[in-house]
């Protein structure tokens, strides 16, 4: 059973290095944000927070910005290793940052948007991150946030693909929201609380999401792609 704190995000950086930034991003949009103060997550403040929470919780470290962006990225990373850690990024440096990033994390999410100008240069880090690493940690999945046209370049990445839909550019809100969700970080609380599994909507969830695990499980095996419509 849960008790306590069970998740953490922390945003590295308010920073977004991406080459052409997302349409839909309100964060980095002065007109939508005008007061945004930009920077990256002092140091001693993080130590002080990775001091506090509890071992075996998951760290995510996105929000807004982006996390690749921290000057310190190895380090932050570290800092949190008695937790489970969890990367999303758009991963234009991801190949960039591998020395930082291979065995500091366990999942590394990469979201791919709609009609994508950065398209190449995404594929083309993610291509090069994926050789370096090996069989080595962080797990890569992509995420798809939207209807990707044209997605066989990414399939053929070889990592499992899951589904978002793009929310409100003023916030996170207005997300159509599909069930079921896999989470970036491969771990559902929802399994480990049982007033959730007593539920007949969370059973059938649960369920859903059993043959989503098995389908990765499998293709981890097989080496296959994945890929999760949503
Ligand atoms: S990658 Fe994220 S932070 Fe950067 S522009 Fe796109 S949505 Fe905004």
């Amino acid at each position: 059973m849960l008790i306590g704190l069970s998740q953490i995000n922390i945003e590295l950086s308010s920073y977004c290095d991406r080459h052409t930034l997302c349409g839909f991003c309100g964060h980095q949009d002065r007109k939508t944000n005008p007061n945004l103060k930009f920077g990256h997550m002092d140091f001693a403040l993080l130590e002080k927070i990775a001091a506090q929470v509890p071992s075996g919780i998951i760290a995510s470290f996105h929000r807004d910005g982006d996390s690749l962006v921290h000057p310190r990225l190895r380090y932050a990373l570290k800092a949190f290793s008695h937790c489970i850690r969890s990367v999303v990024t758009h991963g234009e440096t991801l190949n960039q940052r591998a020395d930082d990033v291979i065995e500091n994390c366990a999942t590394v999410t990469i979201s791919v948007i709609p009609n994508d100008k950065d398209r190449e240069i995404q594929i083309d880090s993610v291509w090069r991150f994926l050789l370096k690493k090996g069989d080595r940690a962080p797990q890569v999945q992509l995420k798809f946030v939207g209807h990707i046209d044209d997605a066989d370049a990414y399939i053929a990445l070889g990592v499992p693909i899951i589904g978002r839909t793009l929310h409100s550019k003023k916030g996170s809100f207005k997300y159509h929201r599909i069930d079921p969700v896999v989470p970036e970080e491969r771990v559902c609380l929802n399994f480990r609380r049982p007033e959730h599994r007593k539920s007949r909507r969370n059973l059938e969830w649960a369920r859903a999401y059993a043959t989503v695990a098995g389908t990765f499980a499998r293709a981890a095996r097989s080496g296959e792609p994945v890929m999760w419509s949503v």
